[in-house]
């Protein structure tokens, strides 16, 4: 039984995930996990080891040997892989579609899903990504799905990418309506609202707007 609550934030590239987690979790003191980071990081350590991401079984070995860590550093949060740290390499155009390739497999998400329950096992934890609310924890104490139209989506992605300015805002919005397509249509946890999700359509909110929102729900969640 867990003390303290679980908070899943799901939804498509650029919805605003990361911003409004981030934010969320510092406001109700409580830890993020960025589970998008770990499929970007598999597919980075994939390439480094030379498998391919259409590989369904070797791509699961790399996921399970993933020695990944996520760190505090001057104030801001960094991903260390294998004690390397890789935050911007896996913000590149390549591992946004790497990402969405090698999580269409199911050794890879039996892997990450396995190591983000063990991370999240005591609460007070939040966790976005694309199937946190339906598969990693369909008994989160709140769960919300972060949603807003396609162009704002690839306006804040490409405020993302790394180095900036790599990408034109069409091709951006073609990579953002691509992953949407392989994202919700795969087999393996399509993208989809889970169950007792609240949905936020943040088109024209501002962070603070969504924030608040979600904070306005969780005081009444019930506790482990
Ligand atoms: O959120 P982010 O853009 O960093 O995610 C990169 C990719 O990782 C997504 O396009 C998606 O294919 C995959 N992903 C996933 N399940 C998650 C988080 C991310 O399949 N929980």
């Amino acid at each position: 039984m867990r003390s303290r609550p679980v908070v899943t934030i799901d939804g498509p590239s650029g919805s605003g995930k990361s911003t409004v987690s981030k934010r969320l979790a510092e406001a109700a003191g409580m830890i993020r996990i960025d589970t998008g980071a770990m499929y970007r990081a598999v597919a980075l350590a994939a390439r480094s080891e030379g498998v391919s991401w259409g590989d369904p079984v070797p791509l699961g070995g790399v996921a399970r040997g993933l020695d990944l860590s996520f760190r505090t550093v001057a104030g801001a949060s960094r991903v260390f892989l294998s004690g390397e740290d890789v935050s911007d390499a896996i913000r590149a155009p390549e591992m946004s579609m790497g990402a969405s390739a090698v999580s269409a497999h199911g050794p890879v998400r039996e892997a990450l899903v396995a190591k983000q329950r063990e991370m999240a096992r005591e609460g007070g934890v939040v966790l976005e990504g694309r199937d946190t609310g339906t598969v990693v924890f369909p008994d989160a104490e709140a769960k919300f799905f972060l949603d807003a139209a396609a162009a704002v989506r690839a306006r804040r992605r490409q405020l993302e990418i790394s180095p900036p300015g790599a990408q034109s805002f069409e091709e951006v919005l073609r990579d953002v309506l691509r992953r949407d397509v392989q994202d919700s249509t795969r087999e393996h946890s399509p993208l989809r609202v889970a169950d007792g999700a609240v949905y936020i359509d943040s088109t024209t909110m501002t962070v603070d707007e969504v924030v608040g929102e979600m904070l306005r729900r969780l005081p009444g969640v019930p506790r482990g």
